[in-house]
Order: structure tokens, then C-alpha cells, then sequence
């Protein structure tokens, strides 16, 4: 489609259909969607600099590379940020987040659903229901969650979701997406001094998002017209599949991707499979293998994989995401892709093993459904 106007009658229809369609798929039908031109670290600085006033309190669960993200922005914006640390592949216990809300009042708290970094994912549910106990604002990081992992934003009270185009969203990179509580705006509309990042205000973008919900054009700084009409064509696809049904699909096929992972006898950071995420797989990579070499390797059969993401053991591992748009014939490609690279380097194991996992373990789940 040609590049049409912001304020086009097709585009102001598209606009307020995304909205209203974001609210389905975050399971929020109360909540205040915002689709703003950046990125998903746009989302966090957004959710960061509306509800954080210098001086207040701020948790960040972590665990990985995106909770600190969350620290330095959430410390750009003045907050006294305490962060709660797992170890590597693990997920910090509720006793200890519990702890730390009992030490001092905290405004808001961080909770990252599935790190990027390592591929744990956390259970976002009880801490939504600790934060609301000690009466915190909880911000879920949802970039590399939303539509691939379960949410159910208002059932579970959790402030803000938030998350990016280009994951499991499936659309180019460019959006940031949030969807805030009721409770949220109303913080927000109660703060006693300016939000200090101009691009980022909520008083710049509330009437832009209601007067496109409301059918009529706006502007503030221009939409990314072209981002918004792929997001509405993503989102109808993800409304049509019906989001548990998409949660399922990712889930059947992270299981039967980590039992191909299991059978070539390769180890995943997280350290139970309760936490393990199901839109991407973090593997270390097989003693004795060089991890640029792997990954060249695999690039020969045009199979792309990112390298490690944390800073101290970067070199150690790998991942593999599964989100989105992603079927069975995509993770059979990458898996035989992964046995050959491997098979060439000498890591030894059974050429086939692999896929066989797979193939067994999503059929088991298919069958499983299907008696249901
Ligand atoms: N949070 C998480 C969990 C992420 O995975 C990412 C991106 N990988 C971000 C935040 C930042 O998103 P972006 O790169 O779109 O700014």
C-alpha cells in the first residue's frame, strides 16, 4: 500500500482499530494503549519517565541484561532504584521480593517476563499481586513476550505492559507499544512536577490516542503510518488466531524445540524448564566449539542466530528465537541447520537425533490436544 497520510480517513480508521485491537490482545479491556514511532526501549523510557517522580522509590527484578536497562532508565528519571538480582538462568524468589517491598515504600517495580539475555521467564502473576498488596505500580517488560507468552494484563493487575514491534508482534522494528492500567494514568495525572522527557509525555500522547480511537485525525509528531498499517494487519491476525491459541503454538513448539536442543546434548541457560521461555532458547554452546565458528557455520545454511548477550559470558552461548509468525517447518530448518554445523565441527552425537526429539514431542502435543 502506497504510503498514505496521518490524517488520511483509511489511516485514522487503521489507527483506531490497532488501538482497540491492542486491548484484545493484551487481555486489558480498561487499560489506556499508547502506539508511539520508536522502540521497545522507547516503551520502558515511557512507562519509566511518566510514573517516576525524582526521589521516589523503584524495584527492578532482574534477570538479565534488560532489568539493568531498566535500572539506568528508570535512574535517568531520578528514581532511588533498588535491584534484586537472580543468578544467571534463575528467577528471584517471592520471599525476597517480598522483603524488599515490606523495607520501604516503593512507587513502582520492574519485572522483565522474558529476558532477552537469557531466555528465563518470569511468572509475572504473583508479583502483580505482591505490588498490589504493598500498593506499587508494576511494570511488566513484555518486549519479548507480548502475543508469545501468556498475558492477562487487567486479571492479573499488572500497570503497564509493554513491548516493541518486531518481536512477537511481528511486525518491523519501529513501534513501542504500551498499554497502562487506569490506576496508572491516574498516578500519572496526579504528579506534581513535569514529566521531564518532552517526546515521552503522556499529555502529548493521550489526546493523539484517544482522538484516533475516537475516529478523528490528530497530531503531535507524526504517526509511522507505515508501521501502524502493518500493525493492524498483524494484529488481525493475532485476533484471528485468538491469543491462547497463539500462547499454545508458542509453547508447543519451545518444547518440542528444547527436546531437539536435549538430544543433540546441548545445555539451556535456564535452569528449570517452569521458567524457561518459550519464544526464545538460550544454549550454551558444546565445550571445545567456537562460537563464531558455530554461527558462521550455521549461516551457510541460511539460518541466522544471535550470539550471547550477556557481557561476562557472551562467548558462552547462544540463542534462537521462536516468536511470532513462527511454524514446525521453521525449527525443523533451524535444528538440521544446527546438527550439520555441529556434525562439521565434531560435537558428537547421533546425526538426526535432533529432529527426531522434535518431531515425537510435537506430535505428543498434538495428540494431547487433540483428547482434550
Ligand atoms: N526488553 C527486552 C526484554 C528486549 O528483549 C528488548 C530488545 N531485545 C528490549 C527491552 C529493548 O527493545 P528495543 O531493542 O526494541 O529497544
Amino acid at each position: 500500500m502506497a504510503t498514505t497520510s496521518h490524517v488520511a480517513p483509511n489511516f485514522i480508521e487503521i489507527f483506531g482499530k490497532s488501538l482497540e485491537m491492542m486491548r484484545e490482545v493484551w487481555m486489558a479491556p480498561n487499560g489506556q494503549p499508547f502506539i508511539v514511532a520508536g522502540t521497545g526501549t522507547l516503551a520502558m523510557d515511557m512507562a519509566a519517565g511518566n510514573l517516576i517522580e525524582k526521589g521516589d522509590n523503584a524495584l527492578v527484578i532482574s534477570t538479565g541484561y534488560f532489568g539493568e536497562r531498566f535500572k539506568d532508565i528508570l535512574d535517568r528519571y531520578g528514581a532511588n532504584t533498588t535491584i534484586l538480582e537472580a543468578p544467571v538462568g534463575e528467577v528471584v524468589s517471592i520471599d525476597a521480593i517480598e522483603n524488599e517491598l515490606r523495607s520501604k515504600p516503593y512507587k513502582v517495580l520492574t519485572m522483565t517476563h522474558v529476558d532477552t539475555s537469557t531466555g528465563v521467564l518470569v511468572d509475572p502473576e504473583p508479583i502483580a499481586q505482591l505490588a498490589r498488596k504493598y500498593d506499587v505500580l508494576s511494570i511488566l517488560d513484555g518486549v519479548c513476550s507480548v502475543a508469545g507468552e501468556e498475558i492477562k494484563q487487567e486479571e492479573w493487575g499488572v500497570d503497564v505492559v509493554l513491548t516493541g514491534s518486531q518481536k512477537a508482534i511481528g511486525v518491523p522494528p519501529g513501534l513501542a507499544l504500551l498499554v497502562a492500567s487506569q490506576k496508572a494514568m491516574e498516578v500519572w495525572k496526579n504528579r506534581k512536577t513535569p514529566v521531564s522527557s518532552y517526546y515521552s509525555d503522556w499529555n502529548n500522547w493521550l489526546p493523539i490516542m484517544k482522538a484516533y480511537e475516537e475516529r478523528r485525525p490528530s497530531y503531535f509528531g507524526t504517526p509511522a503510518v507505515n508501521l501502524i498499517v502493518a500493525l493492524e494487519a498483524s494484529l488481525k491476525i493475532i485476533c484471528a488466531e485468538k491469543i491462547a491459541n497463539r500462547v499454545e503454538r508458542h509453547k508447543n513448539l519451545a518444547k518440542a524445540f528444547r527436546a531437539g536442543i536435549e538430544a543433540l546434548n546441548l545445555e539451556t541457560l535456564p535452569k528449570t524448564e517452569k521458567i524457561t521461555a518459550n519464544t526464545l532458547t538460550a544454549i550454551y554452546y558444546p565445550n571445545g566449539i567456537d562460537g563464531a565458528e558455530l554461527r558462521s557455520k550455521i549461516a551457510t545454511y541460511d539460518v541466522i542466530i544471535a550470539g550471547g548477550l550477556l557481557a561476562e559470558m557472551k562467548a558462552s552461548y547462544f540463542r534462537i528465537g521462536h516468536m511470532g509468525s513462527v511454524s514446525s517447518s521453521d525449527l525443523v530448518a533451524v535444528l538440521s541447520a544446527l546438527e550439520m554445523a555441529l556434525l562439521e565441527l565434531g560435537h558428537s552425537f547421533e546425526s538426526g537425533k535432533g529432529l527426531q526429539a522434535f518431531q515425537d514431542t510435537l506430535l505428543k502435543s498434538k495428540r494431547v490436544a487433540l483428547t482434550m
